[in-house]
């Protein structure tokens, strides 16, 4: 039987860890051919070679998404080495758990850091390369979250909320825009998944992830396992007419 995404060359943000590494796995797994881009070029060079090993084809490159020129360069160096992009799957990002009222460095600093990787480089890494998936008729999958929609009950920061409203405004403006050219533009929204990016905040707040699962109807966190799924049905032709959507996998966290 074909697998879902053969012939597909497949870019993943932030995939040295967490979701995007879980993400890029799974689609070495249907056939995609992985570029891993990472600000930590060790821990995408390790997943490169994980999926290497189980029989899959990857490349990682080293990339900040914030460094919009970086950004041009790798889609460039991505063209001649590997090939025509298909799929782009804007991951990378942090999570900081600061309100508006602390000390007023600490809280520009949250809002300056969080909106330039979480949003300003999800445009970065689209604009680089948004010629090679029109040509493509490629497939945007962007990670979004709960915070998409609401401001959650746990210590979070309105930066966070803001930027990952931002990524869902921006797929909605990029379906619409886009889908003359065959390109599909659909999000992600995780629930409380957890991975390395919230590990301290696990560690230091026990009752946060309490919090999190007494609010989710499966009563369970997430694993980055179980956001492949959703990953592979959006950036395949199972999803060949869905555009400018979200798909929740969080649980059942925003229906209650
Ligand atoms: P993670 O395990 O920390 O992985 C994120 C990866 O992105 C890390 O390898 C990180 O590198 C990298 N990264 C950070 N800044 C970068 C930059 N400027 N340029 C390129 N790469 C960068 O986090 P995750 O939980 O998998 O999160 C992935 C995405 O899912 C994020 O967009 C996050 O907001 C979203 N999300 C997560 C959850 C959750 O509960 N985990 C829920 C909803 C949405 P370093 O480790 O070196 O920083």
């Amino acid at each position: 039987m074909p697998r879902l995404l053969e012939s597909h060359i497949a870019v993943v943000t932030g995939s040295g860890s967490g979701i995007g590494r879980a993400i890029a796995l799974g689609y070495a797994r249907e056939g995609a051919r992985l570029v891993l881009l990472d600000i930590n070029e060790k821990a995408a060079a390790e997943a490169a070679r994980e999926i290497g090993d189980a029989g899959g084809k990857a490349e990682s490159f080293a990339l900040d998404v914030t460094r919009r020129e970086d950004c041009v360069a790798v889609a460039k160096q991505v063209a001649d080495k590997v090939g025509p992009v298909s799929i782009l799957v804007n991951n990378a990002g942090i999570a900081r758990r600061n309100g508006m009222t602390g000390a007023a460095e600490a809280v520009i600093k949250d809002w300056e850091d969080v909106i330039a990787i979480n949003l300003t480089g999800v445009f970065n890494v689209t604009h680089a390369f948004l010629a090679t998936l029109r040509a493509a008729r490629g497939r945007i999958v962007n990670i979004g979250s709960i915070q998409s929609f609401v401001h959650v009950r746990t210590p979070s920061s309105p930066a966070y909320t803001a930027a990952k409203h931002g990524v869902l405004g921006f797929t909605r403006a990029l379906a619409a825009e886009l889908g003359k050219d065959g390109v599909r533009v659909n999000a992600i929204g995780p629930g409380f998944i957890e991975t390395p990016l919230n590990a301290a905040a696990r560690a230091n707040n026990p009752e946060l992830a309490k919090t999190f699962v007494a609010h989710t109807p499966l009563g369970r966190a997430g694993t980055a396992e179980d956001i492949v799924g959703p990953a592979i049905f959006l950036a395949s032709d199972l999803s060949s007419f869905v555009t400018g959507s979200i798909v929740m996998a969080d649980g059942g966290y925003r229906t209650i």
